[in-house]
């Protein structure tokens, strides 16, 4: 019986820690979801003659890549006109993603999902966190997302984003979807929930002392974070408390918590994350996009803090996420050697994440009982590649070439370029069709 998958040769690269194990002329050999050995692709192929094989054609072989933060919904934004301006960020939520969200009907939240995963597959990314939002069809909407995610063949950890900026009845139904989610899919292998918050600013007293009350213990929180002054300046106004604080009030700061950006926060506030074990998560390429900030990264991990990375619906790449990061760090330092000690490790943060949120110790890692999440990078590495070096072939090589193979859990979802889960077309096709009704909702609010 022929139930071994050899995916190679390539040249293996076990982890994104600072060490990881390279195999030049490597490969991976699979068993339904899990990593059975990696290894040579001679010894590999010796092992297991009658084995199948998907060919890897000499590209890099890495673990599936994570994202750990996500918004699935802003797929239909593309070249969405907003018809006003938007000078600040204030401005740009309400003129652009407070009308979006709340315009996504059934239909086009299923849309959304569906072309964010299929770029997700596309990209190589096998584990995704995605923080959602749709007000106008919010009862049922993480269930919804989460069929999609079945559909692709991806692993994704959800959640409804609770604000009370349309009212504290929709706050308290978005801690509803969240508690409902997260408790259907606690053992689910492939899904499961975290407590989903906007930000600081648009979350009452009184919502979050529900959060608080209601949440089981280990059901982190993933909000928004000092992504702008507004958040720490409304926060102020409103509630009399930075947003740092209050979430360590309601006790809300906790290892469980993923925190989204933290532009603007102090270096003691990175030193009281440090602390409380909760995860930071930098997202680059939207901090760019909005204007709002960098952060000083080398100062936050000077600190201590584990770092993360996410894409916050800019993209579904992480490799470009990785460049993009990296880019920024220099671009702030002023200093052309650094960057090669701090960046490598937010994809290490990322597996180590996504091991923790499915129980599963060696996700992330190309090793014997890891789940099977393997991605081929494309095309030969011109020069060697090593222990050493693997860094600067990720950044100057990797994150500028396509993903030939994506294969999750043993299932391969994209193979040589294709999607195998997802009607790319149709997609495409069904949501240009979708789309003229979805923009006239939009302007309309
Ligand atoms: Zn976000």
């Amino acid at each position: 019986m022929n139930d071994i998958t050899i995916l190679g040769p390539g040249a293996v690269i076990s982890d994104f820690s600072d060490s990881p194990t390279v195999i030049s002329d490597g490969a991976v050999a699979m068993k339904e979801d899990r990593i059975e050995s990696v290894g040579t692709f001679d010894a590999l192929t010796q092992q297991w003659p009658r084995a199948e094989l998907l060919n890897a054609h000499g590209g890099l072989i890495l673990p599936g890549l994570v994202n750990l933060h996500h918004h699935f919904y802003s797929a239909p934004a593309r070249g969405l006109d907003p018809g006003r301006p938007m000078h600040n960020f204030g401005e740009i939520l309400e003129g652009l993603w407070w009308r979006l969200d709340r315009a996504l009907d059934i239909q086009t939240v299923r849309l959304s999902a569906a072309l964010s995963l299929a770029d997700c597959i596309r990209w190589g990314c096998t584990t995704v966190f995605d923080h959602h939002a749709s007000p106008s069809c919010l009862a049922g909407s993480l269930e919804l997302t989460a069929g999609v995610v079945r559909e692709a063949g991806l692993s994704a950890v959800l959640c409804y984003e609770v604000s009370d900026r349309n009212g504290h009845d929709e706050a308290l139904a978005g801690l509803q979807e969240n508690l409902q989610f997260a408790a259907d899919h606690r053992n689910d292998p492939r899904l499961r929930g975290l407590l989903g918050l906007h930000a600081s600013f648009t979350v009452s007293d009184s919502t979050l002392e529900q959060v608080a009350r209601q949440r089981p213990t280990d059901l982190g929180i993933h909000i928004h974070l000092a992504e702008d002054p507004l958040d720490e300046a409304l926060s102020m106004r409103r509630y009399d408390q930075l947003p740092l604080d209050r979430l360590n009030h309601f006790g809300l700061l906790d290892r469980h918590a993923l925190l989204a950006h933290g532009v603007h926060l102090e270096p003691r506030d990175f030193s009281r994350i440090t602390e409380s074990g909760a995860t930071l998560i930098h997202n680059p390429e939207s901090n760019a996009n909005n204007a709002v900030g960098r952060l000083d990264l080398p100062t936050v991990l000077e600190l201590g803090c584990s770092v993360g990375l996410g894409t916050d619906g800019m993209s579904s790449n992480m490799l470009r996420s990785l460049r993009a990061a990296f880019l920024a760090l220099r671009a702030g330092t002023g200093d052309p050697t650094s960057g090669f000690d701090t960046v490598p490790g937010l994809l290490a943060v990322n597996a180590q994440r996504a091991a923790k949120s499915f129980g599963e110790p060696l996700l992330g890692q190309l090793e014997a009982g890891a789940p099977a999440d393997v991605i081929v990078v494309d095309g030969p590495p011109p020069t060697p590649v090593g222990e050493s070096n693997a860094f600067g072939h990720l950044l100057y090589g990797a994150s500028e070439s396509v993903v030939r193979h994506t294969v999750a859990r043993g299932q391969v979802l994209l193979k040589d370029f294709r999607h195998t889960t997802l009607d790319v077309a149709s997609l495409a096709n069904e949501t240009h069709a979708a789309t003229p009704a979805l923009w006239e909702r939009f302007r309309s609010l």
